[in-house]
């Protein structure tokens, strides 16, 4: 067994110097080794981060649009040069398989590539003569120091939806990465430097919760973009606005996939079990309730198992479908979903313990599992699992299986499978939730649309990326000018009016 890396904190530009009081594992969860020892930030440390990054701030804020630019281009095109490293650095603090990882940093880049237009984003109004010789206008201006954090699940493209974007817009960013697998985060971080960013605009620090509650109660911290579980959304959005902060703060799903009668079957089940049981379920946007509208359900079951039959789970570097789940913890207490399950009257249809795996050493492995006849009321239906375990809840028609959607705490995506576009529209506009697919499992939006949910899916009203990400990283002024002349003067106490 090799010595575990030390990872530390990004700060000023450089690797941390410092040594930690205190130190958390990281673990390659296809072995099941210890890679690494990650350095956990104190909250004095954090305060220190925050000055350093307010001072770096105030040069960053004065910078051109044509330079911030400039640096959004560079980091793209360095970004798009390393995307393998940094895909192998998820695969093996992750486990998600390296497609997957690769697919995820290039997700992440698509907003870099939205962020490079911030001179057109960034754009105000202008009114001339609004009232007579008088101009009024708009500009938006940045906030200043902001913090993102961010989960274990997309350790390199989550601090994306936010960083190139709050950074173009001129403010300087801390980043806290997840605990389970920092070091693709602060990779991509490392890249702002050599792209031509000042050293403080984008700073690392690793923690847990006392690294995030320094963030929280920071009186520099302008605001705070967080994705993780809805539990800790909605503390940090609480603790977050109680401080006078701006914050969005993304939390868990429950994503359901309705499949009509009328639907092809075949492309449904492909969509059920890349969905279900692409990244091992570790994705909030992961399908984890099939809801068959009858009499479909025996048949679509049948198809998804022959196709389940197929999957080969693995380590991720071997060209296996799905991997580990990310922490032996995790991998237990999703198994004990299927136990649960059982007790609580579903049927067990393909059971993931019973599978072999494409791995050497001890990894922390559950193959895909599918469960049938799964009701509200059951752990397996009311709870987030975040694993790769697909539950199908049969209905008897389209209205009991939108009223089933509509009636779930969680409303981060769903998506409908249907030939009939009359049914996939009123869809679409009666279903509660933020992000719907229509033929479309995993409905995430691109870049210059914003990502959200709706409900226990996300505390604070703005989404991430898209027009909405400029517009969280932004603050907007107007400004009504005029350029006095003789025909101004005169003494008038009433409330000004256009003429
Ligand atoms: P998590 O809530 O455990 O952790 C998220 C972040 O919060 C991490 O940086 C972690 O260090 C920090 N944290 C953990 N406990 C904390 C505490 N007590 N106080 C303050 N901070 C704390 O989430 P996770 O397990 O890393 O990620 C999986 C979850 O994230 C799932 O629920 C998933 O649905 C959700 N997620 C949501 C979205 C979305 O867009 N809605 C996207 C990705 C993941």
């Amino acid at each position: 067994m090799s010595t575990p890396t030390r990872i530390t904190h990004l700060i000023d530009g450089q690797p941390w110097s410092g040594t930690a009081e205190r130190t958390s594992p990281v673990f390659n969860p296809a072995t099941g080794e210890q890679s690494g020892v990650l350095d956990l930030a104190s909250a004095s440390l954090v305060d220190e981060v925050v000055k350093s990054a307010a001072s770096a701030w105030e040069e960053w804020a004065d910078a051109s649009l044509a330079k911030r630019s400039g640096v959004l281009f560079a980091f793209r095109e360095l970004l798009n040069d390393r995307k393998q490293d940094i895909a192998a650095l998820i695969t093996a603090e992750h486990g998600k398989v390296l497609s997957d990882a690769l697919g995820e940093v290039t997700r992440g880049l698509e907003v870099a590539e939205f962020a490079c237009g911030i001179p057109h984003l960034m754009r105000g109004g202008f009114s001339e003569n609004a009232s007579t010789n008088v101009d009024v206008y708009s500009i938006r201006q940045p906030l200043g120091v902001v913090a993102v954090i961010s989960p274990f699940n997309f350790p390199a493209m989550v601090p994306m939806w936010f960083i190139p974007i709050a950074i173009a817009c001129g403010n300087a960013v801390i980043l806290k990465p997840s605990e389970k697998d920092p070091s693709a985060a602060i990779a991509v971080a490392a890249l702002w430097k050599e792209a031509g960013l000042p050293d403080g605009v984008m700073q690392v620090v690793n923690g847990d919760k006392e690294a995030v509650d320094a963030l929280l109660t920071h009186p520099d911290v302008k605001s705070v973009s967080f994705v993780g579980s809805t539990p800790i959304a909605k503390y940090v959005y609480e603790t977050g606005t109680a401080h006078g902060k701006r914050v969005q703060a993304l939390g868990g799903a429950k994503n359901h996939m309705l499949v009509l009668p009328d639907a092809d079957l075949d492309l449904a089940a492909d969509a059920a079990v890349n969905a279900g049981f692409g990244s091992a379920g570790e994705r909030c946007m992961a399908i984890s309730a099939l809801v068959a509208v009858e009499p479909i359900a025996d048949e679509l079951i049948s198809k998804i198992k022959d196709r389940m039959g197929k999957l080969v789970t693995g380590d991720g570097t071997r060209g296996c479908d799905m991997g580990p789940l990310v922490t032996s913890q995790h991998r237990d207490k999703v198994t004990s979903y299927l136990d649960a399950g059982v007790s609580e009257g579903a049927t067990l249809v393909v059971d993931g313990r019973q599978d072999s795996y494409e791995s050497d050493g001890e990894g922390y492995f559950l193959a895909p599992t599918l469960f049938d006849h799964v009701k509200p009321g059951m752990s397996l239906y009311d709870d987030e699992i975040f694993g790769p375990v697909l539950s199908v809840v049969r209905v008897g028609s389209y209205d009991e299986g939108l009223t089933l959607i509509n009636s779930n705490p969680y409303g981060n995506g769903t998506a409908i499978f249907t030939n009939d576009g009359g049914a996939a529209r009123t869809f679409q506009r009666k279903v509660e939730v933020g992000m719907v697919g229509v033929n479309v499992p995993i409905p995430v939006p691109v870049s210059y649309y914003s990502f959200g949910g709706w409900k226990n899916s996300l505390f604070g009203d703005t989404h991430a990326h898209g027009m909405e990400g400029v517009h969280f990283f932004t603050r907007g002024k107007v400004v009504t000018s005029r350029w006095l002349d003789p025909s101004h003067g005169g003494l008038n106490l009433g409330f000004p009016q256009n003429d």
